[in-house]
Formats: structure tokens, C-alpha cells, sequence
């Protein structure tokens, strides 16, 4: 039993040592790709479930593989939220955020919003803080066309220091928005310390509320608390007329997914 014992922890710490090597391979090929510009973002309209109408456009990061296709998002930001490849990654998202933005102010097109996502621990670093002051100084009209979503996928608090320059970034007009909502880490705790602009209800509530009590409830709940604190609820990963019909008659404001529109490149 004590060899077996010796065994399979060797076997753990092996399968441990590759992972790491895989995440660190990772690590490498994602800096090289941001350093030659190799990223590029991939935009999805957020609708009045109402109307219809454009409310703003979630911009979301695209890394193209060798054939043709992309690699998975969700698993390469993982890897970057463990260093600071994440920050790196910010930065290149809002730069290029701006820069659409001053694109469409250039061709006279003035009421497009964007949303980007952004980890919670940017906002904990000084350098995204003085980016984001250095491009306002320049183009003010920025501040008023660019929300950012907050996200974490590890436990974060968000010192005082943090919210006193969410709250400067907010009083110039940036909106923001707490993302994953219901199923995130800090998404009431968001709520308290800081006046956020609206909540992003995750798809995995959303494509289940005809089918869960307990997801309709959540979202229900959801949904009261939003018109309750004055913030606009975005129900996000709406496939199917049903759904959004549901929605609609919960009087959830905004809605986000394929049955609108797929991520796309400009
Ligand atoms: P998220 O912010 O919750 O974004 C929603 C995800 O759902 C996106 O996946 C989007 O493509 C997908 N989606 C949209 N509509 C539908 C739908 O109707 N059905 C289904 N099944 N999925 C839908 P994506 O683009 O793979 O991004 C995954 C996650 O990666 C995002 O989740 C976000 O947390 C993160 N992410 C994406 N871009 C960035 C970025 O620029 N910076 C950071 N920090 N994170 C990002
Ligand atoms: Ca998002
Ligand atoms: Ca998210
Ligand atoms: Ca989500």
C-alpha cells in the first residue's frame, strides 16, 4: 500500500509538472502573439429586449489558431489571469477599443458605445488607471462611450484605494458593469462598494429558465434587484425567441446572444 501510496503521488506530481509546462508553453505563445499583434477582438450587439435597438457592443478578445479557427478564449484568459500577462492584455483591449472609437468619431459616427471586459485586478494596478487618464486627456468624448465589464474567477477584494479610482474613472463618464452576475465571486460585494451602472446576468442562468425553477427565480430575483438599485440588467447567452420572450415578460431591460448576433469581426 506504500508503495502504491509513493507511486501515485509520483504519477500527481508528474501530471502537475506537465500542466505546468502546457500553462507555461501558454504563457509564451500568447506574449508573442499580443507583441505581434496578432490578437484581434470580435464584437456582439447588447439589444433593448423591448425595441430592438443597439444599446452598446461587447467587444471580445479572439486569438486565430493555425487553421482557420480561434483558440478558446475563456481558457487562454485563465492562464493569463494567473500573471501579469493579464495586464498586458488589458491594456491591448482598451487601446484598441479607443482606437475603434475614434475611428467611427472620425467618420461622424458618434452613437456607438462599447463595452470591454476587464478583470477585477487591472483596476488594482496604477499603470491601467493612468492609461485609461492618459487617453481621456486626449480624446474626453472617450469616457462617455466605454463601459467596462468586471469579472474574476478567483475570490478578489477591491481595496479602498481601487474603488476611489473607480469612482474618478466613473465621474468622467465610464460606466460599469458587473459581469457574470450570480455566479461570479464578488458580484453583491461590487454592488456595495461601488455605484456600478448595471449587471450582467450569466448565461448559465439565462439558457435555463424554462426549464429551472430555481434559474427563473434567480433571474427573477435578479432582474427586481436591478430596477430596485437603479441598474440596468443585461440578460447575456439568449438563443432562442422563447427565451427572450420570457425575458421580455419579466421585464428584463436588455438581452445579449446568438439569437441577436454572434461575436463578429468589425
Ligand atoms: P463573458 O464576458 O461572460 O462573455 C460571454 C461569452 O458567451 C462569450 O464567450 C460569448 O462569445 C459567448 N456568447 C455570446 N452569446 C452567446 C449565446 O447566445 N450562447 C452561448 N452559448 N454563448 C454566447 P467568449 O467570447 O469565448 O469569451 C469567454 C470569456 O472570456 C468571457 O465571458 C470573458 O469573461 C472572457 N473574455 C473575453 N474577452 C476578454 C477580454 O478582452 N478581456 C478579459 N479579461 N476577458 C475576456
Ligand atoms: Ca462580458
Ligand atoms: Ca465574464
Ligand atoms: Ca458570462
Amino acid at each position: 500500500a506504500k508503495a502504491l501510496g509513493r507511486n501515485n503521488y509520483s504519477f500527481y506530481n508528474q501530471k502537475l509538472h506537465q500542466e505546468a509546462i502546457v500553462k507555461h508553453k501558454l504563457e509564451l505563445e500568447l506574449n508573442c502573439a499580443i507583441d505581434n499583434n496578432l490578437l484581434c477582438l470580435h464584437y456582439q450587439p447588447i439589444v433593448a429586449l423591448d425595441s430592438g435597438k443597439i444599446k452598446s457592443y461587447e467587444a471580445l478578445l479572439r486569438w486565430p489558431d493555425s487553421d482557420n479557427g480561434f483558440r478558446n478564449t475563456e481558457e487562454f484568459i485563465e492562464v493569463a489571469e494567473e500573471s501579469s500577462l493579464i495586464l498586458k492584455i488589458g491594456d491591448w483591449v482598451f487601446k484598441q477599443a479607443c482606437l475603434q472609437l475614434e475611428i467611427w468619431s472620425e467618420q461622424g459616427i458618434n452613437d456607438r458605445h462599447i463595452a470591454i471586459n476587464t478583470s477585477a485586478n487591472q483596476f488594482n494596478s496604477d499603470d491601467f488607471t493612468e492609461l485609461i487618464l492618459k487617453y481621456v486627456r486626449k480624446s474626453p468624448f472617450l469616457a462617455q462611450k466605454l463601459t467596462f465589464e468586471l469579472t474574476e474567477r478567483k475570490p478578489l477584494a477591491i481595496s479602498s484605494k481601487t474603488v476611489k479610482r473607480l469612482l474618478v474613472l466613473s465621474e468622467l463618464g465610464f460606466k460599469f458593469s458587473v459581469d457574470d452576475f450570480g455566479i461570479g465571486h464578488s458580484s453583491i460585494s461590487y454592488l456595495r462598494a461601488f455605484p456600478m451602472d448595471s449587471i450582467k446576468i450569466d448565461k448559465s442562468i439565462i439558457q435555463n429558465i424554462l426549464t429551472s425553477n430555481e434559474d427563473l427565480a434567480l433571474c427573477t430575483a435578479i432582474i427586481a434587484l436591478g430596477k430596485a438599485l437603479s441598474l440596468d440588467v443585461i440578460a447575456e447567452g439568449v438563443e432562442t425567441e422563447e427565451i427572450a420572450n420570457l425575458l421580455n415578460s419579466l421585464a428584463c431591460p436588455y438581452a445579449q446572444g446568438y439569437l441577436y448576433a454572434k461575436p463578429m469581426p468589425l
